[in-house]
């Protein structure tokens, strides 16, 4: 049985690295004194979650509750905590320190195992209902009773959804390999059953139980895979050049949505993973008339505008769901269902079938089914004839293709070019990345009295799974999305930059990274005040930054990486 401690102490040596291989070789000592009933709590713990997005249980403490147990369990008052707390900037530290002052550390050991703390969270997370907030502080209290100093820093970090250990997946199936084989020569498969059915710890825990058992890992459902992503290129030519003869489908500006059905039930997953069944009755039901007993795909989601004849932008059909409520809004805005993939159907697993043939299925089986019908394709294998395409769709006021390579698998969870994307400003200047917000500005001049001055902006290394800033973003915001930012803003401020963020430029006010949003710019430039993909100093800027939108249907794990951007960067300087 693995022990907490042992656990909290891996923990504070890697908190202290940002070098990835330092951090896989300590994990995979971790890992090999792991066995299969503990494996899965053991990532779960890890990824910061109690379990995958789509099961729909979250963390669920409120800090003010953590600061409760706390000071129960420290023997110290309320306020003395939130003094101590307001002083480190971080509960997790302050928790540590208290408990060190209460406790004789040096006679103190504590013997709880892994699956103990994970089921002990489970539990808190767990409980709902009237008199639950007293539960779940009774059940901290007698956690932290049990925790050293050190294990009590851990626990209430996990709860409060703020482990930031800056381990990032890759790092953790690389672990797992090198536990298993000494190397990592296992990862790709690992990471494929991960991409298939988002939950690393079962997949953990199925290699642990038998390693054959990911060689044969099938797509299932209400399992929701990572979604595959799109390369993008800046013209025709280049997508030719690229695949030859492919599927040109319109690219619709919409909501992403991946549909399961099983024996007369229903899920729907967002692009982030989570459950959104609840959202679309409308769609439910045109899924439920659907002839196979069993399926996923996926479609983009956009409500219609009678009135005007046109599709409503994905903001505008999630404001209408939002102000008029879901009935309502089925009635008034019905919703449409483009359907670009298909991925499993009666017990048959197509991810690995050549896109053509998944495509040749979309076309039969949604024809004329109302709401859910195929996206608008073409084949094309000619440069002016995808020119043709694009500039369709941009009269049409959609966003742009999409190409796809006709012998492709589903790429599930990789940006590969299978699908190549070419949007309306491709080519010209503006694209968009989407970046979480690490910090924000006090305001100057006529904004002070919003005291909001702006954003600090980073992305992702997808190699290191560190933060790296990109933008200083001060405009395109309304007064009123000023106000509402700062209100958002200032409830997650914390004193400390986040423990896995590199950076130069300082926040006047540092934010757990939470929020994801969308900035149009016109350029992207070389410079010395942000570290996105750098190297000798200098990283990548970008220039006039501009907010268009918060993007809740993302999060940290769905943000533009480093790479990413250095290939902007190169088709818009081509070398
Ligand atoms: P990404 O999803 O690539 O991270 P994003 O959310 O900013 O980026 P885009 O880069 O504009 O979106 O394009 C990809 C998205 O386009 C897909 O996630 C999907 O939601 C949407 N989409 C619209 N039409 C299609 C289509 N025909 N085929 C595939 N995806 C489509």
């Amino acid at each position: 049985m693995l022990l907490f401690s042992d656990v909290a102490k891996v923990f504070d040596e890697i908190e202290k690295l940002s070098g990835r291989l330092e951090m896989t070789d300590i994990l995979a000592e971790l890992f090999k004194k792991t066995d299969a009933k503990e494996i899965d709590k053991l990532v779960y713990i890890m990824q910061g979650i109690v379990a995958p997005p789509y099961s729909g249980i979250d963390l669920g403490i409120g800090e003010r509750f953590a600061v409760d147990a706390v000071a129960s369990a420290s023997g110290y008052s309320v306020s003395q905590v939130d003094a101590e707390y307001r002083k480190s900037g971080d509960l997790g530290d302050t928790t540590e320190k208290l408990l060190e002052k209460r406790k004789q550390t040096a006679l103190f050991t504590s013997n709880m195992n892994v699956r103990y703390v994970y089921d002990a969270v489970m539990k808190i997370s767990k409980s709902s209902g009237q008199g639950s907030q007293e539960q779940k502080i009774k059940y901290l209290t007698e956690l932290l009773n049990n925790a050293t100093p050190l294990e009590g820093r851990y626990i209430i970090r996990f709860v409060l959804g703020s482990l930031r250990l800056g381990v990032g997946d890759p790092t953790i199936l690389d672990a797992i390999s090198v536990a298993h084989k000494g190397d990592k020569s296992l990862r790709e498969e690992l990471e494929r059953a991960y991409n298939v059915c988002a939950d690393m710890g079962l997949v953990a825990r199925l290699f642990y139980e038998d390693p054959k058992n990911i060689e044969k890992f099938k797509v299932q459902p209400f399992k929701p895979l990572m979604p595959a992503l799109a390369e993008r290129l800046s013209t025709p030519e280049q997508i030719i050049e690229k695949i030859g003869k492919c599927g040109v489908e319109m690219k619709y500006d919409g909501l992403r949505l991946q549909c399961h059905k099983k024996d007369g039930k229903v899920e729907i997953y967002s692009r982030k993973l989570e459950k959104m069944t609840r959202m679309f009755p409308d769609v439910v039901e045109a899924i439920m008339k659907l002839k196979p007993n069993e399926i996923i795909f996926e479609g983009e989601a956009l409500a219609y505008d009678k009135k005007n004849k046109r599709y409503f932008s994905f903001q505008q059909t999630m404001h209408r769901r939002r102000k008029h409520g879901i009935n309502e809004a089925s009635k008034e805005f019905p919703m449409n269902v483009f359907v670009f993939d298909l991925l499993y159907i009666d017990g048959k697993d197509l991810t690995n079938v050549p896109y053509k043939e998944r495509r040749a299925v979309i076309k039969k089986l949604f024809k004329g089914k109302g709401i859910l019908k195929p996206s608008e394709s073409k084949l094309i294998s000619k440069s002016e004839k995808l020119e043709e395409m694009f500039l369709k769709s941009t009269e049409k006021g959609l966003e742009g293709i999409m190409a796809k390579d006709l012998n492709a698998p589903y790429t599930a969870g990789k940006r590969k070019f299978a699908w190549i994307k070419l949007k309306k400003s491709y080519g010209k200047s503006v694209d968009t990345i989407d970046g979480v917000i690490v910090g924000y500005y006090r305001g100057h001049g006529s904004r002070t009295e919003f005291e909001f001055g702006g954003l600090l902006l980073a992305v992702q290394n997808s190699d290191t799974g560190r933060l790296e800033t990109i933008a200083k973003i001060g405009s395109g915001f309304t007064e009123d999305e000023m106000m509402k930012l700062r209100e958002t803003l200032d409830k997650i401020k914390t004193k400390n930059p986040p423990t896995i963020l590199d950076y130069k430029l300082e926040a006047d006010f540092w934010v757990e990274p939470k929020y994801v949003i969308e900035v149009a710019f016109d350029d992207i430039t070389i410079s010395s005040i942000h570290t996105c993909a750098a190297k000798d100093g200098k990283g990548y800027a970008l220039r006039f930054p501009r907010m268009v939108a918060l993007r809740d249907d993302k999060g940290i794990r769905d943000i533009t990486t480093s790479e990413e951007v250095d290939e902007m960067h190169n088709l818009q300087h081509p070398r």
